[in-house]
């Protein structure tokens, strides 16, 4: 099963994507996370990626394309994948509609989680990590247990995305809905999504997820 996951920052994609991996056995392919990895890195594109992101701003078209034309050639996509945080723009849905006939693959559905932008922001202000195992919280949703440790693995580092504060998370929005809102209507056209609704409790969006994904009978 092929998916693409669509939402506004903060609308829980990456936090859905991972559930819906486990229970599909398909892999994760994060825009975000991969780009984070090449600024972490010092890469060319890390550095010409870095100050974008940190602007609340898209990378450009080429940019990203590139990557995920990489990245969907190894092995692990092979069960099939979501695409998390991918396309966000109508250059880069026609690009993957070309790339995916290019390496005879096709989509199967597009899942849009709904939600309203003016608690994305809170969403996602007080959203932090675990350095070591990558679970995700958050200072007033999902605080860790013990303060200041993980729940999962007892590790004590965490880290807060540079691009998680209120006045740039503003700006995705934006540019969420300039640019990557109008490829809902792009997928519609051809039946592919699937709305949720990403207001309700975590565990009620799975549930949403996963019953859009089950073929019907
Ligand atoms: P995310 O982790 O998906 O919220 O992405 C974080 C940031 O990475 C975005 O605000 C953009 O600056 C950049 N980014 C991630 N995916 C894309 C994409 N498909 N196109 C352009 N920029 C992207």
């Amino acid at each position: 099963m092929n998916l693409i996951l669509l939402g506004a920052p903060g609308a829980g994609k990456g936090t859905q994507a991972k559930r819906i991996e486990e229970a599909f056995s398909v892999v994760q392919l994060s825009t975000g996370d991969m780009l984070r990895a090449e600024v972490k890195a010092g890469s060319p594109i890390g550095r010409e990626a870095d100050a974008i992101m940190k602007g609340g701003q898209l990378v450009p078209d080429s940019m990203i394309i590139g990557l995920i034309d990489a990245r969907l050639d190894r092995d692990d996509c092979r069960g099939g994948f979501i695409l998390d945080g991918f396309p966000r723009t109508l250059p880069q849905a026609e690009a993957l509609d070309a790339m995916l006939q290019k390496k005879g693959l096709k989509l199967d559905t597009v899942v849009s989680i709904e939600v309203d932008d003016e608690a994305m922001v809170g969403r996602i202000s007080g959203r932090f990590t675990c350095a070591k195992c990558g679970e995700g919280y958050h200072d007033s949703f999902k605080p860790t247990k013990a303060a200041g440790v993980c729940d999962v693995c007892g590790a004590t580092e965490f880290t807060r995305r540079a691009d998680d504060n209120a006045e740039t998370v503003r700006k995705r929005l934006k540019a969420y809905h300039a640019q990557t809102k109008p490829i809902i209507a792009y997928y519609d056209r051809r039946g592919l999504v699937q709305r949720v609704d990403g207001m309700r409790r975590i565990d009620e969006v799975t549930e949403q997820v996963i019953s859009a994904l089950r073929p019907k009978t």
